[in-house]
């Protein structure tokens, strides 16, 4: 995404924050704030979040910026905005979309397929159960005088 934030008013929010929390250093406050405008998120509510986030003595970097807080209540875009559940095996990726539990899924799917294949292709080379009074004989399972 095109950054829509000018640079000025980046250079500005850096600044601003960078006053309130003097040890952010100006780098990692920039890439959260660019980070902010990358997910679309309007320039006013970005400024408002990172206030709100710079002066919470518990936020301990800028990272947090761009992720889902209570420093974003108050904004209208993003009020309210609930804390996404993260899925428990792999804590990068929302749960229900996660990328990799999907593709184990389908992986999953391809073992069990395979299964069942080897399976049916056991079962085919089984003979059918044996019928009263025996299979009828094969040339080749009578004894061999029978043959020759
Ligand atoms: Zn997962």
């Amino acid at each position: 995404m095109m950054p829509r934030f000018t640079k000025v008013q980046t250079k500005v929010l850096v600044a601003q924050i960078h006053q309130l929390r003097h040890e952010w250093d100006t780098p990692g406050i920039l890439a959260a704030v660019e980070a902010c405008d990358g997910k679309g998120f309007p320039y006013g509510d970005t400024v408002k979040a990172a206030v709100n986030l710079a002066v919470n003595p518990e936020a301990r970097t800028p990272g947090l910026l761009p992720l889902p807080g209570t420093h974003w209540q108050g904004t209208r875009s993003v009020a309210g905005r609930l804390a996404p559940v993260m899925c428990p095996d792999h804590p990068d990726h929302e749960a229900g979309g996660c990328p990799q539990c999907i593709d184990e899924a389908a992986r999953d799917v391809d073992t069990r397929v395979a299964e069942v294949r080897a399976a049916l292709r056991v079962a085919a080379r089984l003979r059918p159960p044996i019928p009263p009074g025996g299979h009828p004989k094969t040339e080749d399972q009578l004894p061999r005088e029978a043959v020759a």
